[in-house]
Formats: C-alpha cells, structure tokens, sequence
C-alpha cells in the first residue's frame, strides 16, 4: 500500500515535539501540495514521533495528504539519527523524486545523514524552485543573504530542507477536501547513541513576541541603540505588542538577542508586523513571513522588504516613528477613536 502511495511523490518529512507539530512542520505542510505540484508529484507527508496519532490526522486533513507516522519511544522529542534512517528506509522502499524537510537545523542534520545514506544530493535553504527540460533549479541566499546561489540539480531523489513560505503566504493555498489517511509504521530498536530526554525553554524568554498581534521590529536602519524608545512608543500604541529585531540590530547589542526575530531566532505571526529599517534577508523573513499585514519603513524603496510588504512608507524611521506617535497622541487627546 505504502508502495504505491510513494510512486511519483514528494516525501513531506514533520517533525513533532513532544506529541505537538512543530511550527515549521505546520507551514511546510501546507506548502505540501504546491511543492509535489512543482515536482509533477503527489506529497506524502511523514511524521516521526511517538503515539501521535491525532496529531498526523489533523496534519493529514489540513494538508491534504496522506501521512505515514514513524513512531518510536526516542522521537518523542526531535531525533535526528533515527528520522535519518527511518526516512531513508522509506525512500528506499519507494524512490521518491524528492525528500523535503522544513529548515532548522535538527532537520538539516537528519536530511544530510539520510542523502548520504541513499547517496541523493541534498541541498539545504531552498527558497525557490524552477522546473526546466530536465533539471530543477533551486536558489536559495548565501553569505548571510548577500549573494544568492542556484544549484542545478537533475539526479532524483533530491533532498532538500526549504525555507518557511516557500510560495508567498498571500497565494491562498487550494487544498481539496481531504479525509486524514495516516498508516502507522514502529520503527525497529536500533543502536543509536542519540536518545533525546526532553527540550527545556530558555527561561529568559517569556512569550510575548509569539503572542503579540503586533511587532514592532527594528534592524540596522535604527542607526543605533539610543533610538530604541521609539519602537517601545510605536508599540504602545497597540494593546498588545511587544518589540523585536533583525539579527543586524540584535548582534550590534542594540536589542537583546532573545528577541532576535528570524531563522536563527524566533518565529512571529502577528496580525501586524512593522518592519524598521530592516532589509529583508531570507534569514530574517523566516521569522516573519506568517505576518498577515507586513507594514516596512525604510530610507530605501528597493530593499527586499518594501517588495514583500503590504505597505511601505518610504522615510527615515527616526523622523516617520515619531511623528506616527504624535499624531496617535493627538488623536487620543481629542477623544478620537485610534
Ligand atoms: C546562518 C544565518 C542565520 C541568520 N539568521 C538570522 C535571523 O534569524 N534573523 C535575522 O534578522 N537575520 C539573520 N541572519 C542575518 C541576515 O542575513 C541579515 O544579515 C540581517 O537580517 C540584516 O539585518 P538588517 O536588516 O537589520 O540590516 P541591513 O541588511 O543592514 O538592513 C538595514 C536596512 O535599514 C534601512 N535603513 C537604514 N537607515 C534607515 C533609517 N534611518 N530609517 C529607515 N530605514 C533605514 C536600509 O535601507 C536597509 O534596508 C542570518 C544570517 C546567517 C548567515
């Protein structure tokens, strides 16, 4: 059954974290079906973990695929050497044309491992896929996003680890009514030194950028640190809000580093997302690209961010924050409604 479930798919490989889909997971499964599309394949989605049942239903139901669980007591939390090899058993079984894991770096570990494992080549951060006569071209940022790279890739299976929002969160995503399809398979004992006994949350950081309908987020553009009481005033604004920053603004010491947003940092999926003075490297979308409304404020309309943006005032933050505040002032003070 399994066999012929695999033939001319894309393996959709989650993760789950203590018996709940991670958040990566989530977002590139409901990439799940676009990303087969470009493959000319039908996704198959695989969840390791332990008695997650329920949880791959509902993945299965809102991605629309079917999923194969590979269960065992030491997946409970992400293990990297044994998704390896149970997923690299899979693809053996049923020659995918390509293995895709969403990008951190647990999954970037599991995804080498297992492309030497089946000798495929495995390409990490992949942000765009093209199609052309007989080769993929995959792109994706390097040298912290200053230069980007495209890897002609023409072997199938590929393996591949893909940056959150691959296809823009503004595409609405047609996924066809789908009743969950999930086959369970225990993966054998094995000999792996690598037993993962739990996750502990840094204590430092409370949850209010991941709760918050709006982040005010700042990055170099601030200019430097005596500026930061102006994303605390634009946040005010809001009742609740919390403020953030690009690695840029974090790694100056302008900002804290636990509230650095991004692919190394935290992931934000406010209602609204003001972006200041930052440019919009890859590295730093990845922590913001769920944001339903992206406002940018930036001296330079041809920076990444103003393309992606829903909105982009085009100014020096330090003179547009300020202004924004004093007009809210001044709105409040009448009584207007704000
Ligand atoms: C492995 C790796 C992981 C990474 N992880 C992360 C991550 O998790 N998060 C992250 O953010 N980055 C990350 N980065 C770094 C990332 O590649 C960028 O270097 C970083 O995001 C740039 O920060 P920035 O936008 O603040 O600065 P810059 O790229 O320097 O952009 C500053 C922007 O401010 C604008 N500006 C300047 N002055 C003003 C002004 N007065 N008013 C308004 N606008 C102004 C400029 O036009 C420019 O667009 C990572 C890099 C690597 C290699």
């Amino acid at each position: 059954m399994i066999q012929n479930k695999c033939l001319g798919t894309v393996l959709i490989v989650g993760e789950t974290v203590d018996g709940r889909l991670s958040a990566g997971s989530r977002d590139l499964g409901n990439q799940a079906s676009r990303l087969a599309g470009q493959f000319n394949g039908q996704a198959v989605g695989v969840l390791t973990g332990h008695d997650i049942e329920q949880v791959a239903r509902s993945w299965s139901k809102t991605a629309g695929m079917p999923v194969i669980v590979l269960d065992h007591a030491q997946c409970r939390y992400p293990n990297p050497p044994l998704t390896a090899s149970g997923v690299g058993a899979l693809a053996d079984e049923c020659s995918p044309l390509a293995v895709c894991f969403p990008h951190n770096m647990r999954a970037c570990q599991a995804a080498a491992t297992m492309a030497w494992r089946i000798k495929a080549p495995c390409i990490t951060a992949v942000d765009a896929i093209l199609k052309e006569s007989d080769y993929f071209v995959l792109k994706r940022a390097v040298f912290g996003g200053k230069l980007r790279e495209s890897v002609s890739v023409g072997h199938v299976p590929m393996v591949l680890t893909i940056m959150p929002g691959l296809f823009s969160p503004s595409v609405s995503l047609e996924v066809p009514d789908h009743s969950p399809s999930v086959e369970t398979r225990l993966l054998a004992d094995t000999n792996h030194r690598f037993i993962p006994q739990g996750i502990n949350r840094r204590k430092d950081t409370d949850q209010a950028l991941e709760r918050a309908q709006v982040v005010v987020s700042a990055g170099r553009g601030l200019k430097g640190p005596e500026y930061k009481g102006l994303l605390d005033a634009a946040a005010g604004m809001f009742k609740n809000a919390a403020v953030g920053g690009s690695r840029g603004a974090c790694d100056l010491g302008w900002l804290p580093h636990s509230l650095q947003i991004g692919e190394t940092g935290r992931t934000v999926s406010p209602a609204l997302y003001l972006a200041c003075g930052i440019s919009g490297a890859t590295q730093h979308l990845a922590g913001m690209r769920e944001s339903r409304t992206v406002v940018a404020v930036n001296t330079d309309p041809k920076a990444a961010i103003c393309n992606l943006s829903h909105y982009a005032v085009i100014d020096d933050l330090t003179v547009f924050l300020p202004v924004l505040r004093e007009r809210y002032d001044r709105m409040r003070n009448k009584g207007d409604e704000v």
